[in-house]
Formats: C-alpha cells, sequence, structure tokens
C-alpha cells in the first residue's frame, strides 16, 4: 500500500521518507508509520458525520413535534439517533479519538 505526500500528493512507496518533490519526512519515520493527513481525514469524517447525525436527530424530532400525527416512536427514534451521535461524540473526545498525536 502506498502512502501519498503530505506537501504534493504524489504516492510513495512504504517505507520512503523522502519524497520526489524535496519533502521529507520530519521526524525522520517512513509515510506508513506516519499518521499525517490520511488519519485526519478519518477523524474529521467521523465528526462530521457523528455531527450530521445529531442535526439529522434533532431536525426529525422537530418534524414530528410539528406535525400533526405526533406517534411515540417518531420521537424515540430522533432521540435516540441524538443520544447515539452525541454520546460518541463526547466519548471520542474523552478517549482522545480526535486529538493529534
Ligand atoms: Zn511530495
Amino acid at each position: 500500500m502506498d502512502n501519498p505526500c503530505p506537501q504534493c500528493g504524489i504516492m510513495n512507496r512504504r517505507g520512503t521518507n523522502a519524497c520526489r518533490c524535496g519533502y521529507e519526512n520530519a521526524a525522520g519515520g517512513s509515510f506508513a508509520n506516519d499518521p499525517g493527513p490520511a488519519q485526519t481525514i478519518r477523524t474529521a469524517r467521523l465528526v462530521i458525520a457523528l455531527s450530521v447525525g445529531v442535526l439529522l436527530g434533532i431536525l426529525l424530532l422537530s418534524w414530528e413535534l410539528l406535525g400533526s400525527n405526533l406517534t411515540v416512536w417518531g420521537i424515540i427514534h430522533p432521540i435516540l439517533l441524538i443520544v447515539v451521535c452525541a454520546g460518541l461524540l463526547s466519548a471520542g473526545y474523552k478517549l482522545g479519538w480526535f486529538s493529534s498525536p
């Protein structure tokens, strides 16, 4: 598996610590060991997905509350979504999932 250079985006072979563009891994490690941009993007995606889940839950809940035919499940469903997503977000922050090394 190849790893992209954080400076120019060219894929570099695993184990190389210098890129054709002149970028050198400051830590002296290989690209494979560098958490770098790929990890940041994964983390950002997770945060965005969970935030969207919370927002969607709030949207669905207000939709349900404003609607004429109110059902118990219509209220519990979005609340569950909000609780699960918000819970995962706060758990992630506590466990350091989102902190960059
Ligand atoms: Zn490069």
